[in-house]
């Protein structure tokens, strides 16, 4: 996370993304004037140890980035270099689809817990989605029990969230992809 002053030609009034095929990087306008960039590696998931590092180490996770990114535009390197850290790892990863479960009358899953899926800019819509639909069914009470109304919830939110799951399977490497989306077919509703 660093200031977004200065960044304005590389970040403009919203985001900005890059890729090469193996790293990505990815930079967003956020309240309080700053810019989070979220960098995005093909690599172990103990990239970090395995680099003799700690999360904490910030300067040192950053120096280890920069090396990664050494081909990169000085520009956009900036963006990994003039920051305040410290670093968050996120490894990705996804649920099984389609992700079902059992029914149980007192028990259920929404969000990121019932379709983890990879981070394409879907995930905080269904999730708050989940929620309204499943509070509505609870609160409305048209139905005789917490087992119905939680399995009306269900009956929309598995084949809904299973559909959207199968579009995301695998589809993470889209995130190093070097092809630019094609905004002029690509259905945005
Ligand atoms: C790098 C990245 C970028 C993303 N970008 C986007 C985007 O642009 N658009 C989008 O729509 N989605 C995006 N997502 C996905 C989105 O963040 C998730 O889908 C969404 O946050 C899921 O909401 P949730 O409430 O289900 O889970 P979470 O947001 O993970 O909330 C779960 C909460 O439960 C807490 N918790 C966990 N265990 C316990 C426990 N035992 N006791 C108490 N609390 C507990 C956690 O600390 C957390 O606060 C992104 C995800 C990642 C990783």
């Amino acid at each position: 996370m660093g200031r977004a002053g200065g960044f304005e030609g590389e970040v403009g009034q919203g985001g900005a993304a890059a890729a090469d095929g193996d790293r990505g990087l990815f930079a967003q306008r956020n309240s309080g004037d700053h810019i989070r960039v979220h960098l995005i590696q093909r690599v172990p998931a103990d990239w970090i140890t395995a680099g003799g590092l700690t999360l904490q180490d910030t300067d040192g996770i950053r120096a280890h980035l920069l090396e990664r990114y050494r081909d990169w535009s000085p520009r956009l390197r900036r963006l990994i270099s003039d920051n305040d850290g410290p670093s968050v790892d996120r490894p990705i990863f996804a649920l099984p689809v389609p992700h079902t479960w059992e029914h149980n009358p007192t028990v259920t899953l929404l969000g990121d817990a019932a379709h983890l899926m990879p981070p394409l800019g879907v995930g905080v819509n269904l999730a708050m989605l989940d929620a309204c639909e499943l509070a509505l069914a609870l609160a409305l009470a048209r139905h005789d029990t917490v087992g119905e109304a939680v399995r009306t919830y269900e009956k929309t939110m598995l084949p809904r969230s299973t559909e959207t799951a199968r579009l995301l399977d695998g589809a993470a490497a889209e995130l190093l992809s070097t092809e630019l989306p094609d905004f002029a077919t690509t259905d945005h509703r």
